[in-house]
């Protein structure tokens, strides 16, 4: 019988993840489909009890229901309990069982670009969900030097005490962050300041950024932010959000299937769906 997979969210008209996913399942010879489903805030409970009664085998989770379904589940990987979303769920046997793959994507994009995680002292830009993910996958992967400038310093302090992983952080106004920028060898703007249609805007001024400093910003349309634009102008090699929007869905993926994708393909058709070409 056909496998039945999906992304639940709203807004979701818009997803990528259905086009890429099913490539996936013809590329793989699997015979399976992946759908879109508008699930409202108020309707996330019956749509879990639905997808589960239905046998569904697997869906991602958007916007806004990434925390709010931690508690309709039958059991969580530790880093997603510990980051407090989930973005990927698996149906084994009737159970459902929570992962979060867009920080530990956010990490295997980096590692792609050849970066030695481990060496590299980083500066999070912003404090909200994704900059969550992200930084305690990179904690889990051993970096050891993590520091988070955000809007709301508080926001990014309650990000740092909640770390499960050993890492050394600094905690700072983005005013401040931006006196010691030339310092860190990796930038990671996780903020949705650059996004279309505010594609003027940036969350972080800088006039030097170190030798070989590596700019990755988590937003991919546009593909190039101002925050990119102006990093590469100074030197900096860049990374946009494509890389971690495929990573997290080969994740998910091999979650579901047992199987890695290829990511170059999965990578060529979110670039065609967005009209342009990666950096
Ligand atoms: P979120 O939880 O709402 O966090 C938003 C962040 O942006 C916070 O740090 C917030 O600061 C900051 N911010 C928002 N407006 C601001 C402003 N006017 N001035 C200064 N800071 C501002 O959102 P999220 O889920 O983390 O998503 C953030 C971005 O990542 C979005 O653009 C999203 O599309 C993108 N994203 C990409 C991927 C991918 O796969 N590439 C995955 C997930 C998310 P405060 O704490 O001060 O409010």
């Amino acid at each position: 019988m056909k496998k039945v997979y999906g992304v639940i969210g709203d807004p979701i008209g818009h997803s990528m993840s259905p086009v890429m996913h099913n490539d996936l399942f013809e590329h793989n010879e699997i015979d399976a489909t992946y759908l879109a489903f508008h699930v409202k805030k108020g309707n996330l409970e019956a749509a879990v009890t639905g997808l589960k009664a239905l046998g569904v085998s697997g869906f991602n989770v958007t916007v806004p229901h990434k925390t709010d379904i931690i508690p309709l589940l039958d059991d969580i990987d530790p880093l997603a309990k510990a980051i407090g979303a989930v973005n990927t769920v698996v149906n084994t046997n009737g159970k459902l069982i929570g992962f979060n793959t867009d920080g530990r994507g956010f990490v295997r994009a980096l590692l792609n670009k050849g970066l030695s995680l481990t060496e590299q002292k980083v500066l999070v830009i912003g404090a909200g969900g994704a900059a969550r993910a992200i930084y305690f996958s990179l904690a889990e992967a051993g970096v050891k030097e993590i520091d988070i400038c955000n809007r709301t310093v508080e926001k990014a302090l309650s990000l740092k005490e909640a770390c499960p992983f050993s890492v050394e952080t600094k905690v700072s106004s983005i005013s401040e962050a931006e006196k010691t920028i030339v310092d860190y060898d990796l930038l990671i703007q996780t903020t949705s300041i650059g996004m279309s249609p505010q594609v003027d805007d940036t969350p972080i001024r800088f006039k030097a950024l170190k030798t070989d400093c590596f700019a990755s910003d988590i937003i991919y349309n546009p593909l190039e932010t101002k925050f990119l634009k102006e990093a590469k102008f100074i030197g900096a090699s860049i990374q946009n959000g494509v890389d971690m929007f495929v990573n997290q869905g080969a994740l998910a993926f091999e979650i579901w299937t047992s199987i890695f994708p290829d990511t170059n393909r999965m990578t060529e058709n979110v670039l065609k769906q967005l009209g342009g070409s990666s950096c």
